[in-house]
């Protein structure tokens, strides 16, 4: 009986469902749609009723006359002072609305008509009428707004390779140290549990599947929809994890996020602007889930904090989408806070940033906010005549420097001008230029001086945004593997208007491009302008990276592999070039190798999950059993509920014998993610070496429901008919 079975070939492993997850780099920027339509948004009905129930108006009513507050008047003006604590045991309900620029949402002066759901709130609360993102990345935005801290001080620089160490406090754990009970719905791959964000929250539902759903190039998502669904019953009760007592809930929107592809009717309706589309259908997805909420009452005594973590550049100097270079059509975001009739209507004019609204949340219900931090507590602004000192606002775009060698982009916003900190220096004046068109470095470089001494400043002892230094063992090991080691001592490298990511972003747009034609199918295409930029920037570690993905996808292995070991020589080794690296040397079936490249892409990033997964495979593949299980256990530590990876730990428990585990691991695996086929049919091997072959058939039939063309289900079905 053992032996009649084949286990999941074990190309199984990683390729087809599972780890493909983390092959395309979430930095990558990719196509976006041109043109604007104008359409109208009409599908959205908005609600009627006031908001508030009567319970919760004599809930905050209480609040308020405690405070001998002078309610009612001045809405629509600096706001009315709150006290600190005004909303003491209230629920928190953040959201999140990623790549949502502000002037697409109409309480920001768009025309669109895509927002009626965020416009009703800022109507209704505090819109924050200049609020700015400090990184225009999904993953280190969020940590931004989590921590209340710049992002060199939580240590979070990129998305994919680097990781929230949750060594400092956060809004979910500074919550649930007040008693609250917190839980998170998030959309999108960035900000999956693995890299640290589930810190302080009881519940972290990321539960997108394990397969992006547009094929390798794009990052795995789910529709806001998807998201709101748990999130509605863990706040209603329906769930047994469920809120009793005050609650904090953190929903991410990953929609308007590129590709724009929303779901009908909106694609059709803003056919031309697609990216419109997408903020439409998240906002009206968003009305639905309020107003179930409103019904059930849960929004009493509830605060709302509705922001975005960066825009969207839609061509703005050049950049398609996001996260290259640092104008406010990424950087300024939508930012309101609800809580009516406690927070009275207002329009804050004063600067806030997304530290701030970790301080602010806490202050208001009363919470002591963590020290220190680099966010500030907006609510003393409220109803101050707006006079006092705005705070500065630094903000960075790192990943072409952490990705590409290209120069570190870092700025500071303060007191109405921005500093952009480049080999090209930039200096724009945002109230008389706010479309940054006029780069004033030259001729203002005095109104320039105190802005760049408060960035140096402030990052005077920022750490280097790179991984730690290399281990002098570790250093050895890539050596002899003829892979380039930057040096312990890293000298300071002086970038020129050469690595200035203005003169690069053509580059940039390039690789894009050549991405479009890969995810079109012109794979000639992709591939000869692919090399075109890999002969003219041989640095440009993200345009070799795709070359070789583009290779090992047509079949040219081999080729895959050289791409890969050339990028190493040519640039120092990157903890993400290694991992591939070592994914493609085991499936060209050379595994001692490839243990060595991904032993040393761990060693170099102990985070980076993605190569402890690879590596896991690749001992299981040796029969290193135990090394395997290590490696798949080190990912599961951090990212509990990984269906790859309990996929992957059932295969390797089947090829030790180990059935009863298997079992385990992999109806765990598919209770997480359904659609695994993999591990439908590895569970039914272990069925079938259990003897009960109902269920194995059972299993391979679902297996190949999913996937018909896995052979292996299709044998073991026919073995058994035999
Ligand atoms: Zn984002």
């Amino acid at each position: 009986m053992n032996a009649g079975f084949g286990i999941p070939r074990l190309r199984a492993f990683g390729a087809s469902d599972g780890s493909a997850v983390a092959r395309s780099r979430i930095g990558e920027r990719r196509r976006r749609d041109s043109g604007f339509g104008g359409i109208r948004s009409s599908g959205f009905a908005r609600p009627r009723d006031s908001g508030f129930s009567a319970r919760a108006r004599a809930w905050f009513a209480i609040a308020v006359a405690a405070l001998c507050w002078a309610c009612g008047g001045g809405a629509r003006s600096t706001g009315t002072p709150i006290a600190a604590g005004a909303l003491r045991g209230a629920n928190v309900l953040l959201v999140t609305i990623d790549t949502l620029r502000a002037d697409h949402v109409g309480a920001y002066g768009s025309t669109l008509g895509a927002t009626p759901t965020i416009d009703r709130f800022a109507r209704e609360g505090l819109r924050f009428d200049v609020a700015r993102a400090h990184v225009p990345l999904t993953l280190p935005s969020h940590t931004t707004i989590m921590t209340g801290l710049y992002p060199f001080s939580n240590g979070v620089r990129d998305n994919g390779s680097f990781r929230f160490d949750g060594a400092k406090p956060t809004l979910a754990s500074e919550l649930k140290r007040a008693g609250y009970r917190t839980a998170a719905f998030v959309g999108a791959f960035p900000v999956d549990a693995r890299f640290g964000l589930n810190a302080g929250f009881d519940v972290y539902d990321d539960n997108y599947g394990s397969r992006p759903a547009g094929g390798e190039l794009s990052v795995l998502e789910r529709t806001a929809e998807e998201v709101v669904a748990p999130a509605l019953d863990w706040i209603l009760g329906r769930n047994p994890h469920s809120a009793a007592g005050s609650w904090f809930a953190w929903i991410h929107l990953y929609d308007p996020h590129d590709p724009y592809a929303p779901p009908e009717p909106y694609m059709s309706r803003y056919a031309a602007d697609p990216y419109t589309g997408e903020v439409a259908y998240a906002d009206a997805t968003l009305g639905t889930f309020f107003d179930r909420l409103r019904a059930a009452g849960a929004l009493d005594r509830t605060m709302v904090a509705i922001a975005s973590d960066h825009g969207e550049s839609l061509g703005e100097h050049g950049e398609r989408t996001h996260g290259l270079f640092a104008y406010d059509a990424t950087l300024r975001v939508p930012l309101v806070m609800w809580a009516p009739p406690a927070l009275a209507p207002a329009v804050i004019s004063a600067p806030a940033r997304l530290v701030d609204v970790m301080p602010t949340i806490l202050d208001l219900v009363g919470v002591q906010a963590p020290a220190p931090i680099d966010g500030r507590s907006v609510r003393p602004i409220v109803g101050s005549d707006g006079r006092g000192e705005a705070p500065e606002s630094y903000f960075e775009a790192l990943n072409a420097n952490i990705t590409r060698n290209w120069a570190p982009l870092t700025g500071i916003v303060m007191g109405g001008l921005k500093v952009i900190d480049l080999p090209v220096p930039e200096l724009y004046d945002l109230r008389a230029d706010p479309g940054e068109r006029q780069n004033l470095y030259a001729r203002r470089r005095d109104a320039a001086r105190p802005l760049e001494q408060r960035l140096d400043a402030l990052t005077a002892h920022a750490p280097q945004a790179a991984a730690g230094p290399v281990d002098p063992e570790t250093a050895q090991r890539l050596r002899s593997l003829g892979y380039l080691v930057a040096p312990v001592d890293r000298p300071a490298r002086t970038f020129t208007a050469r690595d200035d990511p203005k003169t690069l972003v053509g580059l940039q747009n390039r690789l894009d491009a050549a991405l479009d034609r890969l995810k079109e199918g012109d794979a000639a295409a992709a591939e000869s302008l692919l090399q075109a930029l890999v002969a003219e920037r041989g640095d440009f570690t993200a345009a070799r990276e795709r070359l070789a993905f583009l290779y090992r996808e047509t079949g040219r292995l081999p080729l895959a592999i050289a791409t890969l070991e050339a990028a190493s020589r040519t640039a120092p080794a990157d903890a993400e070039v290694l991992a591939t690296l070592g994914e493609y040397l085991q499936q060209a079936n050379q595994l001692d190798r490839s243990a060595a490249v991904l032993e040393a892409a761990i060693k170099l990033n102990a985070a980076a999950t993605d190569a402890h997964e690879k590596l896991g495979i690749t001992y299981t593949r040796m029969r290193r059993f135990a090394d395997a299980e290590r490696e798949f256990r080190a990912v599961l530590a951090v990212d509990p509920s990984s269906p790859t990876t309990y996929n992957n730990l059932g295969s390797m428990y089947l090829a030790a014998d180990r059935n009863a585990e298997a079992i385990e691991a992999l109806t765990r695996a598919i209770a997480l993610d359904p659609r695994l086929a993999n591990a439908h049919n590895g569970l039914g091997v272990a069925y079938a070496r259990a003897h009960d072959l109902g269920k194995a058939v059972e299993e391979w039939r679902e297996a190949l429901r999913l996937r018909p063309d896995l052979t292996d289900a299709r044998e073991n079905l026919a073995r058994v008919r035999r």
